[in-house]
């Protein structure tokens, strides 16, 4: 019987300017009130430009919804044009912070010691980061998705005190599942789910293992969440297209009916 509470979040990716921004996490608010949002955290991660709206929004309606960034620069300060620091997401009320999500890895190069640098930075600034792993569809297809997964988990944690391990949160997301449609089967995301565990319990111990929220992301919708939720290493999901509709992400986060 697990006590980690599920999470469920939601990227909205390069999507919904302000307004936009500010009517789908009302709307959120509203259709919220039809689930018990005491059993499931709820968190949406919108575009830079939208955290102030959305800050404003949650403060002024008392919704039960944390925020976050997609991203943040892996410095504090100074001449990075360009970047976010984490403090500055701090200061907009943001809990959380998304780390190496494949697009970053994919479009910007992002590798392990970005990753790592990033989890770091989310840290310092008292953020909590949903670091990113997963495997494109050749290593899959190689049989090398849990390898591949794995020296991700592990250059993205490297460094971390057992206090923070125990709080950042991890998104298996295997590349060939976002935005495709084609969802990993429950039994497919409680391997590798399962696998991060371990791992967390080598190198941390039990308690940090035992606690650590492990999402599964891919094309998650109403229909398949439920499923995917049965599985014993799956805490949650991060779900990118499905998010961008109220109505469906709520349904998302009352999966228990
Ligand atoms: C994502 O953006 O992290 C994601 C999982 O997207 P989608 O749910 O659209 O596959």
């Amino acid at each position: 019987m697990t006590t980690r509470t599920p999470l469920m979040a939601g990227n909205w990716k390069m999507n919904l300017d302000w307004k936009q921004g500010l009517a789908l996490v009302e709307e959120l608010g509203e259709q919220l009130k039809e689930v018990d949002t005491s059993l499931v955290e709820t968190v949406v991660l919108p575009p830079f430009v939208d955290l102030r709206t959305v800050q404003v929004a949650v403060d002024a309606g008392k919704l039960p919804i944390a925020y976050g960034a997609q991203d943040l620069s892996a410095h504090e300060s100074g001449a990075y044009t360009g970047e976010v620091s984490g403090s500055m997401l701090k200061a907009l009320g943001c809990t959380y912070v998304a780390v190496g999500h494949s697009e970053r890895r994919q479009y910007h190069g992002e590798d392990e010691q970005v990753t790592g640098a990033k989890v770091k930075a989310a840290f310092a600034a008292g953020l909590i980061p949903i670091l990113c792993v997963g495997e494109p569809l050749e290593e899959r297809q190689a049989g090398r998705h849990v390898e591949h997964t794995l020296a991700q988990l592990e250059g993205g944690i490297d460094g971390l005190n057992a206090e923070q391990a125990k709080q950042i949160v991890i998104a298996y997301e295997p590349v060939w599942a976002i935005g495709t449609g084609e969802v990993a089967t429950p039994e497919d995301a409680q391997e590798v789910c399962s696998a991060i565990r371990g791992a967390l319990r080598s190198l941390h111990g039990d308690e940090v293992a035992d606690a650590v929220r492990v999402l599964y992301g891919g094309s998650v919708k109403s229909s398949n969440v439920a499923e995917l939720m049965t599985k014993q290493d799956v805490d949650g999901a991060l779900v990118g297209g499905a998010s961008l509709k109220a109505e469906e992400f709520a349904k998302i986060v009352g999966y228990q009916g």
